[in-house]
Formats: C-alpha cells, sequence, structure tokens
C-alpha cells in the first residue's frame, strides 16, 4: 500500500531523489544554521544552485538561522520544484529530549508555510532519520500521522498531494507498513 486519500489530499509514498520531484515545494531536512550539509541538505544544494543558499544567508541575517522543529521557505533555484522548505529535524539523543514533539513540529510547520503560500504539492525527505539518528520506525509513525492529522485539521488546505519520498528500502516499507496500518 502506497497511497491514502484524506478528504481532497492524496498522501503518496516512493522511493527515490526528492531533488527530482516537480511539486510545488520539497523539503530539506536542513540544519539550523542554513548554511548546507551532508545528506538530503547537500544533494538539495548542488542540484539547486547558489540561489539556495543566498536567500538561506539573507533569513541568517534577519533572524539568525532556524530553530529545531522552525522551517523557512526559500526558491528551489534550478530544481524542478519551485520552492524548498528548510526545516530543522531534531538530533535523536535518546528520546527524552523532546525529539518527537520536535520531528511533529517539523511537518507541521512545513505545511503550515506551503499553505501560506498557496501550494498544492510538496513532498517530505525521511527527516531526523539520517545523519540525525531518529529510529526509522517511529519517525515514520510520526510523519504519517502528524501529516494525517494537519490535512484533517485543515479541510480548506489547498494541498492535493504530499509525497514522501523515501531514500531507502527500509524507509520505504516502514510507510508501507504504517499506512497500511491507517487505513
Ligand atoms: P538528518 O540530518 O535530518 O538526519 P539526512 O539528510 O542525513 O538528514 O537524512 C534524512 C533522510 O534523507 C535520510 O533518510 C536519508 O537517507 C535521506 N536522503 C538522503 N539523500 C536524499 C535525497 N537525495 N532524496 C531524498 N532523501 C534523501
Amino acid at each position: 500500500m502506497n497511497h491514502i486519500q484524506i478528504g481532497q489530499t492524496h498522501i503518496q509514498l516512493l522511493q527515490g531523489d526528492i531533488t527530482v520531484q516537480q511539486v510545488d515545494a520539497i523539503v530539506n531536512a536542513a540544519n539550523s544554521s542554513l548554511l548546507g550539509g551532508g545528506g538530503v541538505d547537500g544533494a538539495i544544494h548542488r542540484a539547486g544552485g547558489s540561489a539556495i543558499l543566498e536567500e538561506c544567508q539573507q533569513i541568517r541575517n534577519r533572524q539568525g538561522g532556524c530553530a529545531t522543529g522552525d522551517a523557512v521557505i526559500t526558491t528551489a533555484g534550478r530544481l524542478p520544484a519551485k520552492h524548498v522548505i528548510h526545516t530543522v529535524g531534531p538530533v535523536w539523543n535518546g528520546g527524552s529530549n523532546n525529539e518527537r514533539q520536535l520531528l511533529a513540529d517539523c511537518y507541521v510547520h512545513s505545511l503550515q508555510l506551503a499553505d501560506e503560500h498557496q501550494l498544492i504539492s510538496i513532498a517530505f525527505p525521511n527527516i531526523s532519520t539520517g545523519i540525525y539518528d531518529f529510529p526509522k520506525k517511529e519517525a515514520a509513525i510520526i510523519a504519517l500521522q502528524t501529516v494525517k492529522e494537519y490535512i484533517e485539521q485543515h479541510p480548506d488546505t489547498l494541498l492535493q498531494q504530499i509525497i514522501f519520498v523515501c531514500y531507502d528500502a527500509d524507509n520505504l516499507t516502514l510507510y508501507e507498513q504504517q499506512i497500511q496500518a491507517m487505513n
């Protein structure tokens, strides 16, 4: 199972590279400096070019970066997407440092930004499950549950398509199992 519909919004799973997605916004698992890093962050800046970093730097000058759980929006430079929403996931540190809530905040704040900009489609990576070491199964449950609740609580959302782009097969399997349990 790789699809679920809530109201007018389709939630889809796929395995691949988020930088090639043709959506209104792709979400970046950034770090709080907004200056780029490894993993999906590095891939987005490499493929999107310097325009993204320039806008991140302007945001840094204005507000000093991005706190964990928050999100900011920039151009997508050369990417096929129109925008990049940069959100900062929590570093997993055993689970007693509010990591679960902060991960949920990333999804909510990204969706809020998408709605503020009247976006119709958005693609998420598996935030925090790489370098930040969040347990993948729990991250998948939080991601899907949080997005589902957001859509249910915002019946007027313009978002029609929400894609979870799983990079590794482990994450795809975990998301498939979770979406099956939700249907
Ligand atoms: P974090 O620091 O939030 O853990 P990472 O970029 O290290 O961020 O990892 C987040 C997730 O993004 C991981 O599941 C990783 O496999 C995945 N990832 C890495 N490169 C890409 C890519 N090009 N497209 C989609 N997902 C990616």
